[in-house]
């Protein structure tokens, strides 16, 4: 099969399992596994922040990271299509009392979005801002970077309104690889950040939340309460680790593969996708003016060797990574054309 669902479904190649076995470790909730700590200390200076704390997922880490910097009855801003209130099984509102208001973005984020909606709060009738997320990329908008100039002035008002900036950059090296913008000039627009090693950067397990040392010594009480510390978590550091020194460059590869899997599918489909709007690898194919739903054309490309996902009814999402082979790219247009 052509799995194009998910850079989740990547598996760790012979080479990172190499440096998951060598792995030095110890008990990471004692402090002493020497790969987590050197990973953490490693990934806040690549991103530009003071400290970091290495979690079992993405979702963890956003978890924490509002927690730590939201009140419970205090409010969230965030896209309508963020992964943290689409995707995340409404963990900010059931564990924490975060409330949420959302924008529409349409995958092109301004700054002007959430800051003409800041509620100071009033003390005893209104809803406080205390943070606004930032998705980038953008998952569910097809994988759409949020523009630095933007997330500069975003970071900017945000620091004169004393309301926190919290980037899910689940794919921030994607972001990074695709604009030739620094690592740490993004993250360095977000009072916290979160990244990803389990999805395009091919690690088995992780992801790390990075921002001041204050609000990480914090999180890693909220960790353990959560059930999120690990022990000997090296073996799955080491992991991490390789992936930043291998698999970061070569995500240009996937962003390629997706601009050219909806270069190929406009060719027919002009309606269905733009191809300027892939930014890096996920393609969202917009099928309201094709006959059935996007279930249909899921099971359709099933029957054809090439797994997708459907996010509603119209809409069918393509994610490349690096288990999609050069070889598989014909094929999976050939379904994709029959499919639609
Ligand atoms: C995958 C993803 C996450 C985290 O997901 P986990 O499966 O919990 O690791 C967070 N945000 C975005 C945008 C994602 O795509």
């Amino acid at each position: 099969m052509i799995d194009l669902r998910s850079d989740t479904l990547t598996r760790p190649t012979p080479q990172m399992r190499e440096a998951m076995a060598k792995a030095p470790v110890g008990d990471d909730v004692y402090g002493e596994d020497p790969t987590v700590n050197a990973l953490e200390e490693r990934t806040a200076e690549l991103l530009g922040h003071s400290a970091g704390m290495f979690v079992p997922s993405g979702t963890m880490s956003n978890m924490i990271a509002t927690a730590v910097q939201v009140p419970r009855g205090q409010e969230m801003i965030c896209d309508e299509l963020a992964h943290v209130v689409r995707a995340e099984v409404g963990a900010h509102a059931a564990l924490f009392g975060i409330t949420t208001r959302t924008f529409d973005s349409g995958g092109d984020f301004r700054a002007e979005l959430p800051m003409s909606m800041l509620s100071p709060g009033s003390g005893y009738n209104s809803v406080r801002t205390a943070l606004i997320e930032v998705e980038n990329t953008h998952n569910f908008s097809g994988g759409r970077v949020a523009r630095l100039p933007e997330l500069r002035a975003l970071r900017e008002q945000a620091d004169t309104a004393e309301v926190a900036v919290h980037m899910d950059g689940a794919r921030l090296f994607n972001a990074a690889v695709a604009t030739g913008d620094e690592p740490a000039e993004i993250a360095g627009t977000a009072t916290t950040v979160s990244v990803c090693f389990s999805k395009g950067l091919g690690a088995p397990v992780g992801s790390m939340l990075v921002g001041p040392e204050d609000l990480i010594a914090q999180a890693r009480v909220l960790r353990k309460r959560l059930g999120g510390g690990m022990r000997q978590a090296g073996v799955l550091a080491a992991a991490a680790d390789y992936a930043l020194d291998h698999h970061i460059a070569r995500l240009a590869e996937d962003n390629a593969r997706a601009h050219a899997l909806a270069t190929a599918v406009a060719q027919d489909f002009p309606e269905v996708v733009d191809p300027e709007a892939v930014d890096t690898n996920i393609v969202v194919l917009d099928l309201s003016t094709r006959p059935g739903t996007a279930f249909q054309a899921v099971d359709a490309l099933r029957g054809d060797g090439v797994l997708a996902s459907a996010l509603d009814a119209q809409t069918l999402r393509l994610v490349t990574h690096m288990g999609f082979a050069d070889e598989q790219f014909a094929p999976a247009c050939a379904a994709l054309r029959a499919a639609l």
